[in-house]
């Protein structure tokens, strides 16, 4: 059954839980640490729970939003001057037409909330920073190290790019409707450019991908197809008889490096 709050119906095809605790709000707020003159853009603003006060901390804010309804009540309550209101999905947003460097901020819609990560993924040279309250689970694959039941694909692949600090959880009664599960709040933010070098991102990723796809295997086992030549672990200094939720993101990147560019016969 859908919920109606502050005369809205909650939509459940836009994801839609509204914050109504304002210690999590403000704890969430505290958390994105907004300073007067920063490019925040908040996704998925929704009736405005985080909106009001990051605009009163910034100043201004773009918020990008998906349902016209709320978008027009945003556009109703706060003047264009402290609001900029882009009506439409975040997903299929050009984040280069916004002035870098940005903050991206926002309590996301569970179906989104991947796709979104890798869509920003794309511009991260333009972001200081992002904050997003995510499932608590996907929070912990994302923020997980080597060694913990947690730490997978997900894990290497985001640690790669970002690095990643779970904040605090929030239980479903912090929001109307209440969601089944609990959420996290995450704070993902850009390592240097050259940070992790690449040299075959492609067969990065199908390395960690085979790697954890047999979890339970030795390295050895799991990357048979991939990995023939024994001597290439050696190279990378990685020891064939470990588990790929041992091996840090940077191992797995001289693994990949050394599997793009093996020695020459004689070296
Ligand atoms: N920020 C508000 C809060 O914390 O109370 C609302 C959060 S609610 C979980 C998610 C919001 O994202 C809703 O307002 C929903 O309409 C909006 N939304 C859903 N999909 C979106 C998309 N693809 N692009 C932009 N906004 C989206």
């Amino acid at each position: 059954m859908s919920a109606e709050v502050q005369g809205h119906w909650a939509r459940k095809r836009f994801g839609q839980n509204f914050l109504r605790d304002p210690n999590i709000i403000r704890r969430i707020v505290a958390a994105i640490d907004p300073k007067p003159g920063e490019h925040l853009v908040e996704i998925g603003p929704g009736l405005g729970a985080l909106t009001e006060p990051l605009i009163e901390a910034a100043g201004y804010l773009t918020a990008i939003e998906l349902d016209r309804d709320l978008a027009a009540r945003l556009r109703e309550r706060f003047p264009h001057e402290r609001l900029r209101l882009i009506e439409g999905d975040a997903l299929r947003f050009d984040f280069a037409t916004l002035p870098a460097p940005l903050r991206v901020v926002g309590n996301l819609p569970y179906n989104v909330s991947t796709p979104l990560l890798f869509h920003l993924a794309a511009y991260a040279e333009r972001l200081t920073d992002m904050t997003f309250m995510l499932q608590k689970e996907v929070v912990d694959r994302m923020a997980a190290q080597p060694g913990s039941a947690d730490y997978g694909r997900l894990s290497v692949m985001l640690q790669l790019r970002f690095a990643v600090r779970k904040c605090f959880d929030v239980p479903p009664g912090a929001f109307v409707p209440a969601p089944k599960v609990t959420s996290s709040i995450v704070r993902i933010t850009p390592l240097p450019a050259g940070a992790h070098a690449l040299a075959d991102a492609e067969l990065f990723t199908r390395l960690v991908t085979a790697a954890f796809n047999q979890r339970r295997k030795t390295l050895r086992n799991a990357l048979k197809a991939l990995l023939p030549e024994q001597n290439l672990f050696l190279q990378a200094e990685i020891d064939p008889n470990a588990r790929a939720e041992t091996l840090a993101v940077e191992d797995f990147v001289r693994l990949a490096n050394a599997l793009a560019r093996p020695p020459t016969v004689g070296q």
